[in-house]
């Protein structure tokens, strides 16, 4: 085998081992966004309830509101009451205070009413809360090995790419642009060797001038199926 030839394969070894860590570090990606997704679930289930109580919230105030007047009318019927002259008067004075009394009683029962479902979606926070803490803390550990992983593997690519750059001063500049060029293309193996007649990537036949040169002189040929760059094996 022409030296060229070998020390292009040689590159094209580190190449391969390069994009092995390429796809590593791409396959981190997806257990990453499945980490987020989990948590992610559990903080928007939290942040939903968080708006819901405090719309009830502002509605417990108005019932208070409404409690406040209702009484203040309570006062009023009561001054209007001992204030009557007449039996008639006093009659309907008397049915004036006992309704406005019911109307505090109800607008009380709404009250407590709505403050009770604000105490349960208090306790429905607590417990998103508490569950965020655990996803948080259950995946503390996954995030920790994932980005001990990316670290690792983008330290064994810069030490990969160091070491291709090396291999590739042995070969001759013209070669190595030619081979770059499609190697970006099939982000592959681009270099296979003749077998037989043929490229051994695709099956194509070489014409037989073109193999005679390739093993004279060593130079590479592009096979016409596949693109490959073809060398004549031993
Ligand atoms: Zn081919």
């Amino acid at each position: 085998m022409h030296p060229d030839v070998s020390a292009l394969l040689a590159v094209q070894n580190d190449d391969l081992g390069i994009y092995a860590l390429e796809a590593r570090l791409a396959s981190l990606a997806p257990r990453l966004a499945a980490l987020e997704k989990e948590r992610g679930k559990v903080a928007s289930a939290l942040e939903r309830a968080r708006k819901a109580v405090e719309a009830e919230e502002s509605r417990v105030r108005d019932a208070r509101g409404r409690i406040d007047t209702h009484r203040q009318l309570v006062e009023r019927s009561q001054r209007q009451y001992e204030s009557v002259t007449s039996p008639r008067e006093a009659t309907a004075a008397m049915a004036q205070l006992e309704q406005t009394k019911r109307m505090v009683e109800e607008s009380e029962r709404d009250a407590t009413h709505i403050q009770g479902r604000v105490n349960e979606m208090r306790h429905e926070i607590a417990d998103l809360e508490k569950q965020l803490v655990e996803v948080e803390s259950r995946q503390a550990e996954a995030r920790g090995t994932l980005d001990a992983d990316r670290v690792a593997i983008e330290t064994e690519m810069t030490a990969a790419r160091q070491k291709r750059d090396a291999t590739a001063r042995a070969v001759p500049r013209p070669l190595l642009a030619k081979y770059d060029k499609m190697r970006v293309r099939r982000h592959g193996t681009t270099v296979f060797p003749l077998r037989g007649l043929s490229c051994s990537a695709c099956d194509t036949a070489v014409p037989t001038q073109r193999r005679a040169a390739m093993a004279a002189t060593g130079a590479l040929e592009m096979c016409e199926g596949c693109g490959a760059l073809l060398y004549a094996g031993e």
